[in-house]
């Protein structure tokens, strides 16, 4: 099942692949995981100069594909130099002549917005490149869906790309219309909500029946795959039943929980934090204490090792308060083990 994304051009499949789990593979298992996407059938891949390798490795991938990929990434770059120079790098990466949709990284406020948008910004970058046919089309992302909005009200991006899932509907109330009204292709993020919504295939159905072009779950094993793409079999709205399902999961996670982008690493001080959350999540949302322990042991840095510098706070899209989230979880999974 594909669709056009908004008024590019470009026909894609409505389930693509989201490039940030493979940065967690090596190389033989990434291409194992990209390969198999693309051989059953996933033509759009996103990706981002932001997500260590992963550019390379989807790279290695394409040069032996035959078939046609619509390919994305993007750059956290503000400024016209440093997005040219991203831009070549991001071409050598990938091992190709053009990129298709090439976008603005996770605009994140006003001043970011201006700076971009101003003279000597990225979006001079971005223009030019695309009038030289090195890119395709220029799309713009970020984690603040009204932001974005005010974007597309400013510059004729071509694609958004913004969170979405039954946790995260804020795109719906502004930006989502205006996307539709100027012909501008919505692309999903964080589907799962960086693994926490446990109901994939619902949540994945809820987004394509809610307005959005294309979703782009993260994959970093082979049989996530077909499961993915088997929400578009007979794709149907949820009905009243399936629904309360997922609203019972919104209401069980609440706001503040990691999504694992990421954004916040590296730690100054080596904590792995997304997946010290995950562990918060496993031992004390799912149940699976022993489960959670035995990986906590395995790490070197662990919530007591936070230092508070509060880093990872400023650089949160979610606002997340780490060093007390990691205070509380070291306190009470420390009491958990006392008691059992
Ligand atoms: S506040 Fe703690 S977890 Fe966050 S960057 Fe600083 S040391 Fe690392
Ligand atoms: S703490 Fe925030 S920035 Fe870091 S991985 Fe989680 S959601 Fe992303």
């Amino acid at each position: 099942m594909k669709v056009e994304l908004g008024g590019t051009g470009l026909e894609v499949t409505r389930v693509g692949f989201g490039g940030i789990p493979i940065q967690r593979l090596g190389m033989g298992e990434a291409a194992e995981v990209v390969g198999a996407a693309l051989e059953q059938g996933i033509d759009f891949i996103d990706t981002a100069r932001g997500y260590s390798d992963s550019e390379e490795k989807i790279g290695r991938v394409l040069s032996s594909f035959g078939g046609r990929v619509t390919v994305a990434t993007k750059s956290f770059a503000r400024t016209r130099d440093d997005m040219l120079r991203d831009i070549e790098t991001s071409l050598r990466n990938l091992g190709v002549g053009h990129i298709d949709l090439y976008q603005c990284h996770n605009i994140a406020g006003d001043d970011q917005l201006e700076t971009v948008l101003g003279p000597g910004g990225a979006m001079e970058a971005l223009t030019e490149a695309r009038d030289q046919g090195i890119i395709g089309h220029i799309g713009i992302t970020g984690h603040k869906p009204w932001i974005v909005a005010e974007a597309i009200r400013r510059f004729p991006f071509e694609t958004v790309q913004v969170p979405f899932n039954i946790i995260e509907t804020a795109a719906a109330n502004e930006l989502l219309p205006l996307a539709r009204e100027k012909r501008i292709g919505t692309i999903a993020m964080k589907p799962v909500a960086g693994g926490a919504v446990r109901n994939v295939l619902l949540n994945l159905r809820f987004i394509l029946t809610s307005g959005m072009d294309v979703v782009i779950p993260g994959m970093d094993q082979v049989f996530q795959v077909e499961e993915n793409l088997s929400v578009l079999d007979g794709l149907s709205p949820l009905s009243v039943s399936e629904m309360e399902v997922l609203l019972r999961e919104k209401e069980d996670l609440g706001d503040g929980f990691c999504r694992r982008c990421e954004y916040c690493m590296p730690c100054p001080q080596g904590l792995n934090i997304s997946f010290l959350h995950l562990i918060g999540a496993y031992y004390f949302r799912y149940g699976l204490r022993d489960w959670a322990w035995e990986r906590l042991q395995g790490l070197e840095k662990k919530y007591g090792d936070c230092v508070r510098c509060g880093e990872c706070v400023s650089k949160c899209p979610y606002d997340l308060n780490t060093p007390a989230i990691f205070a509380e979880l070291g306190r009470r999974i420390a009491e958990d083990r006392k008691k059992n």
